[in-house]
Formats: C-alpha cells, structure tokens, sequence
C-alpha cells in the first residue's frame, strides 16, 4: 500500500502523530477535525496515500463504495438525524490543504456558517 513519510495525514493513519479516532478499519480511519466547522466535523482518511480524487484508479472503487457506504453510518452514530454534509476539497483550486484524500463529514451546530457555507 502506498503512504508517503512527509504526510501529515499517513502519520496520523500510522499512529505519530495523535488525533481523536471515531472509526478504524483495515481500509480507511475517521477522526475529529483539528479546527471544527459544526459541531460534528470528521475526517474520512483512507489508510492509502492517495493525493487527491484525481488520482483515483479503478482499484479504489471497492474503497470509495465502502466510503459512501460508511458515511451515513458514522452521521447516525454522531447523533446526526436530521442530516449531514460530506464535502470533498480537490487540488489548491478546490481549496484542499492536505495532499492525502479525505472525505469532511459535517453536520449539527454551525454547519451554515463560514467555511463550508452552501455555494449554490
Ligand atoms: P482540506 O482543505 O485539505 O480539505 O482540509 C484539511 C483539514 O484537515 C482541515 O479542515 C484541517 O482543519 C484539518 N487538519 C489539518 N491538520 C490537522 C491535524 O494535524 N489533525 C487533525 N485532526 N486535523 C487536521
Ligand atoms: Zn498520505
């Protein structure tokens, strides 16, 4: 499996750097945002260095399944009845800082403010 020893987020997956982990599985790791948008905010994070989704191959499909898959799941264990947002940063045009594809969950108080406000 690909990483990459200067990523922030394979250390966090490899257990250097320290995060608040929700969910773990042999694929992927969830975990609590650094700097919160809403009350809930969480980091779906392969275990594979993937940079982004542009560099997404036809063997992540099973992956990124089991990704959409997960989302609800975590969104209901959180408390997140009425709803959540998922929101995916692509490349510095699309505003991603972290060059290790992840998955935003956010939702409950807070989520229409700054940051991650509906575009459309
Ligand atoms: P991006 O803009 O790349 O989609 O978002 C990266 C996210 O990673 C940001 O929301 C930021 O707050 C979060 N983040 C950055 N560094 C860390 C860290 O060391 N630990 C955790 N838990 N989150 C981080
Ligand atoms: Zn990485």
């Amino acid at each position: 499996m690909n990483t990459d020893p200067d990523c922030l987020f394979c250390k966090i997956v490899a257990g250097e750097i320290p995060s608040e982990q929700v969910y773990s599985d042999e694929q992927l790791i969830v975990f609590k945002d650094i700097n919160p948008k809403a009350a809930v905010h969480l980091l779906i994070v392969p275990r594979e260095h993937i940079i982004s989704l542009k560099e997404l191959e036809k063997k992540h499909d099973s992956l990124i399944a089991h990704i959409m898959h997960l989302l609800p799941k975590i969104a209901q264990e959180q408390g997140l009845e009425n709803g959540f947002r998922t929101v995916i940063n692509t490349g510095t045009g699309g505003g991603q800082l972290i060059f290790h594809l992840h998955f935003h969950l956010l939702g409950g108080e807070g989520l229409s403010g700054a940051g991650f406000s509906r575009a459309v």
